[in-house]
């Protein structure tokens, strides 16, 4: 078959690889669309602190974000038949250890993880195996590039879930990303009566305005913490969901929540050492939350979409072929152009 893979820092080949075979309890799927996400740009450069660990290595098939139709079917797999449409969790558990058995598979220490951690190939490729445990049947109304945005949603979602955001809520979301832009509209569906978002792009934030958020703030442009204050009535904000890994931003994110209030992390940062306004959680008895990958958070996340409240659509701003796939990478590391969410189709 067709893969896209890593084969070092900065190298992208679209080569032919073994196709996969599976075992008696794994599906093998065709995958129609999968997303570029920010973790697979660490893989490519090599910033990931996976790669630098040795956690992951070179070649590598990257890609977590997708969906596709069901072609083979192990022996022992129940309830699933070919020609359905799935997706699959982004952290495989082993199903057998303490933390799979809670549920928490996404700490499972023999966890692999999709297109990353210990080398679980990926789907930036014309075939994916998985175990059926962790596929995830879709509505036949839901298009392929939108469920290849089931994966972001479910992470927005599990943050949502973590900082308990709920009825009458206010929220501020800094980063107007894909994760941010569905960190918005999840706040929405939870019940918060004002979501505000600050980020970097006046296109990305009229597409955050257009799907929900109560107010925008442009980074550069405004002071956001003067403007969080003005619309709080000097309170602070109830939930800030941090997703745009800066510093900054985190030290922002304690500035402006209220006493009592909780900081969900949902980004990894370029260092871990940087200079913290740490007192502040302690002096506001405050809740620093965080968030890894998106367990237990796919089936709502798919009836959400299902039923229009979640709307991926307009995040969807690039699409190429697989084999384009280094063209889309340069499109986005270049930075000049506006862009979320950018699909490639095998
Ligand atoms: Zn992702
Ligand atoms: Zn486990």
């Amino acid at each position: 078959m067709k893969a896209v893979r890593f084969t070092g820092p900065r190298e992208v080949k679209y080569e032919d690889v073994e196709k996969p075979k599976i075992k008696s309890n794994e599906i093998l799927i065709k995958v129609k669309a999968v997303g570029i996400c920010g973790t697979d740009m660490e893989l490519y450069s090599g910033e990931m602190p996976y790669i630098k660990k040795g956690l992951t290595k070179y070649p590598l098939i990257p890609g977590h974000e997708w969906s596709g139709e069901i072609v083979e079917v192990g022996s022992e797999v129940p309830r699933f038949s070919v020609g359905e449409k799935v997706t699959s969790d982004v952290s495989i558990g082993c199903g057998k250890c303490d933390m799979c058995k809670i549920g928490r598979y996404n700490l499972c220490p023999n966890r692999v993880v999709v297109g990353s951690y210990k080398n679980k190939d990926g789907a930036f490729a014309e075939y994916i195996k998985l175990p059926y445990r962790h596929v995830y049947r879709l509505p036949d109304s839901m298009s392929y590039e939108e469920a290849a945005l089931i994966e972001p949603a479910a992470t927005a979602s599990y943050g949502v879930m973590k900082g308990d955001i709920d009825y009458g809520s206010t929220v501020l979301i800094i980063g107007d990303g894909p994760i941010g832009q569905l960190s918005m509209q999840c706040a929405k569906v939870a019940g918060a009566s004002k979501v505000f978002i600050v980020g970097s792009w006046d296109e990305k934030l009229e597409i955050a305005k257009s799907t929900g958020a109560d107010a925008v703030m442009h980074y550069k442009k405004d002071d956001v913490l003067d403007k969080i204050n003005e619309l709080t009535n000097g309170k602070g904000v109830d939930v800030v969901i941090e997703s745009s890994g800066s510093p900054k931003a985190f030290n922002q994110s304690l500035e402006a929540v209220k006493p009592g209030g909780k900081v969900v992390l949902l980004s990894i940062y370029p260092t871990s050492e940087f200079m913290a306004q740490i007192n502040s959680v302690v002096t506001k008895d405050a809740d620093l939350i965080g968030v890894l990958a998106s367990p237990n958070a796919f089936k709502p996340t798919i009836d959400l979409m299902e039923s229009g409240r979640i709307n991926v659509k307009p995040l969807i701003s690039h699409k190429y072929e697989l084999k384009d796939a280094e063209k889309a990478i340069k499109m986005i590391e270049n930075k000049e152009e506006c862009r979320l969410k950018a699909i490639l189709i095998p």
